[in-house]
């Protein structure tokens, strides 16, 4: 989708609330035609006596270049709200995407199951042009409302994951597998349980040549 200013205003407004406890102030927002970046946090850095800085003047900046799926956009202005929220705290980082900023992007991604990244560089377009073959172990999830979910295990998970899904009501069934498919390269690999919603007929068919795992099976044991 195309960033407009009221869709940028509206969502800084509520993961503002959502993720960040209220804490951020509301800053401008600005769209640019940019193409070296998707999102920018652009500050004033002041120089105070006994050699401490000072954060002020923050613009969030979101190009309109890039016609990004809803969700990525969400991400991305989310990586820019993580970046206010160290800089407008006077804190610092070891880097622009230092270990605070990586806990706090962890912790954001793990709560309320987001996706950001500290490169906006890549982009759901890399994740598909990305064709190594890997090992995956992964999961077709049915719910009893009729969607369908799919999960990418850690490898050294599996059976946590497993155990979860049996246990959670809403599930109707669901079954793992091993592919090399680059298609399921996209899906970040899951130490926790977490379910993407995703197309049943594209995943059928990219799991029609895959290896059904069985519990307790010698398929299980083997990958480990
Ligand atoms: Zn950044």
């Amino acid at each position: 989708m195309k960033p407009t200013l009221d869709y940028v205003l509206r969502r800084f407004d509520e993961f503002n609330t959502l993720c960040f406890g209220g804490e951020l102030r509301p800053i401008p927002v600005r769209l640019s035609r940019a193409r070296s970046f998707l999102g920018q946090i652009a500050y004033h850095r002041e120089r105070r006596l006994f050699g401490s800085n000072r954060n002020s003047g923050f613009v969030l900046r979101i190009s309109t270049l890039f016609n990004l799926p809803q969700d990525e956009l969400d991400d991305v202005i989310l990586h820019e709200m993580i970046h206010l929220s160290i800089l407008s705290r006077q804190l610092k980082d070891g880097s622009a995407h230092g270990p605070l900023f990586r806990s706090m992007m962890d912790d954001i991604n793990r709560r309320f199951g987001r996706h950001i990244t500290v490169s906006h560089r890549r982009t759901r377009e890399d994740n598909e042009r990305d064709t190594a073959v890997r090992q995956h172990l992964v999961c077709r999830v049915r719910f009893r409302d009729g969607r369908t979910g799919l999960t990418v295990a850690a490898h050294t998970r599996l059976l946590p994951l497993w155990d979860a899904l049996q246990q959670w009501s809403e599930v109707s069934e669901f079954r793992w597998y091993v592919t090399r498919d680059p298609f399921f390269n996209r899906f970040p690999r899951s130490k926790v349980l977490k379910v993407y919603r995703v197309d049943d007929a594209e995943v059928v068919d990219h799991l029609c040549s895959a290896v059904p795992l069985m519990r307790d099976g010698a398929a299980v044991k083997a990958l480990q």
